[in-house]
């Protein structure tokens, strides 16, 4: 599924398949879930724990991504006979459910509340509570009008509105509030373009994660390091990857600024300290004094394969000179020496 593409670590060069990330990273959840769900006030109402268990081991793990509400409901009718319920899964749904008719997804549902299994007569339809996490109907045991934002909503519309959800909804969002699970370049680019409070985070944080590289090689750093333990760790060690809790400040205007002090007292460090400037690079087409790090973003060209700074404006097209430089090495080694 695309919206399921998910979170962590697609950084990483190396991970190819998003899509195999993702699952590992449903299945994770799952299990995390399904040996906690006790504690997801779903107790009282799961019919026995015979039968969460040969559910879990029927459904086939491609199916662990998220699928659309009738892909669900038919596999899960296929497995367990038309009269089967099964608990809801704790998984992240990156899409915005579509507004059906309340009729349509409750005989989707099997006239049953998502959240228990109770069987509802169609008299009583009418009285199910929705529940925008995940675009299904509860009975009023298993919905007491909590209140999200939701994450697809967050991460496709900007929109931090808050939503009804169900009480299993509800503890799973407010469970994964402060885990930086959303990775923004895979879920949804876009965002950088559509909310300017997001592009300029994206900009600080790209020169906060050079600056403690930096730092962190800097027998004097300790004390600019402290700094940025003002905002969590992830947010200037990763690019793209947030917590909801992390959107909401930056929507609120409360992370940027922190951002910016550390940004501040970071690279007057660097300007100031002997061992950092001696890290600098000097830029092979001009040769010029000006020393250039990789957290200059602005005017800084770095080479992808040996890393070498160089000015943006400076660099020619031809590619790094340094890597000129070895490739015609190499060709010279390989080429084969004259036979004796
Ligand atoms: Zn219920
Ligand atoms: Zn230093
Ligand atoms: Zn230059
Ligand atoms: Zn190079």
């Amino acid at each position: 599924c695309l919206y399921c593409l998910t979170f962590r670590s697609s950084f990483e060069p190396g991970s190819n398949s998003a899509e195999a990330t993702a699952q590992e990273l449903c299945r994770a959840f799952r299990k995390h879930w399904l040996q906690t769900d006790s504690s997801v006030q779903l107790s009282g109402c799961l019919s026995s724990s015979k039968q969460r268990s040969v559910l879990k081991e029927e459904i086939p793990r491609e199916l662990e991504s998220s699928l659309n509400l009738a892909e669900e409901i038919k596999i899960i009718s296929k497995l367990r006979g038309s009269s089967g319920w099964s608990p809801p899964r704790s998984q992240i749904i990156f899409n915005i459910h579509p507004s059906v008719k309340r009729d349509a997804v409750v005989a989707a549902q099997n006239f049953t509340c998502v959240g228990c299994g109770t069987p509802i007569e169609s008299k009583y339809v009418g009285r199910l509570r929705y529940c925008d996490y995940l675009g299904k109907y509860f009975c009023d045991c298993c919905h007491s009008y909590a209140q999200s934002s939701i994450p697809a909503r967050i991460l496709l519309k900007w929109d931090f509105k808050k939503y009804y959800v169900c009480n299993f909804s509800k503890h799973l969002l407010d469970s994964i509030w402060q885990h930086p699970i959303f990775n923004v370049s895979c879920v949804n680019k876009a965002l950088y373009t559509k909310s300017k409070e997001m592009d300029r985070v994206r900009e600080a944080q790209e020169q906060l994660f050079h600056l403690k590289k930096l730092l962190k090689t800097c027998r004097f750093g300790e004390s600019v390091l402290k700094e940025f333990e003002q905002v969590p760790s992830h947010l200037t060690e990763e690019l793209h990857l947030f917590s909801l809790d992390d959107l909401v400040k930056i929507k609120r205007g409360q992370l940027l600024p922190l951002l910016k002090d550390i940004l501040k007292s970071s690279t007057s460090h660097v300007d100031g300290c002997e061992l950092c400037q001696a890290k600098g690079f000097i830029c092979e087409f001009c040769q010029s004094a000006d020393l250039l790090f990789p957290y200059q973003i602005a005017k800084c060209k770095r080479c992808t394969e040996c890393k070498t700074c160089f000015h943006k404006a400076c660099f020619k097209s031809g590619g790094c000179p340094k890597c000129l430089r070895i490739a015609a090495r190499r060709t010279f080694s390989e080429t084969p020496s004259p036979a004796p």
